[in-house]
């Protein structure tokens, strides 16, 4: 789901661990992987070693894009999480089932379609789309 503008790409199939996930099968081989990191594989930006680092705070936006998903290491991930507010790393099962929770939420708010008011209630981003949260 496209939200408009310069909006977030917002996975809606599979969720697993409050992420978007995607199986495949090539060469007889079955493969999953995270939505975010797929979308980066695809654009050809996912090297050894990288992770997805999600400038927009939205943990399924698929939309590699500077504002958004980029390619990005564990530490420079953990740093602008802390100076988003964010605390990086889930360190407990009740902060794991929340984000999961509100990725469950978020799917279902745009699942009919973009619905602004919606996707805020859901997802708790009260910042306009595009710019990143404030908190
Ligand atoms: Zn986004």
């Amino acid at each position: 789901m496209r939200a408009p503008g310069n909006g977030c790409h917002i996975w809606t199939g599979a969720i697993s661990d409050g992420y978007g996930r995607i199986s495949w099968r090539r060469g007889g081989v079955s493969r999953t992987e995270y939505a975010h990191r797929f979308a980066l594989l695809v654009a050809g930006e996912l090297t050894d070693g990288a992770i997805g680092e999600h400038r927009c705070n939205e943990p399924l936006c698929v939309r590699v894009d500077p504002g958004h998903l980029i390619a990005s290491t564990q530490s420079a991930n953990l740093l602008y999480a802390v100076a988003c507010g964010r605390t990086g790393i889930i360190r407990n099962a009740t902060q794991r089932h929340d984000r999961h929770a509100r990725s469950l939420a978020v799917r279902e708010a745009v699942a009919g379609g973009w619905d602004s008011g919606a996707y805020a209630r859901a997802s708790g981003n009260t910042a306009p789309l595009g710019e990143p949260p404030l908190f």
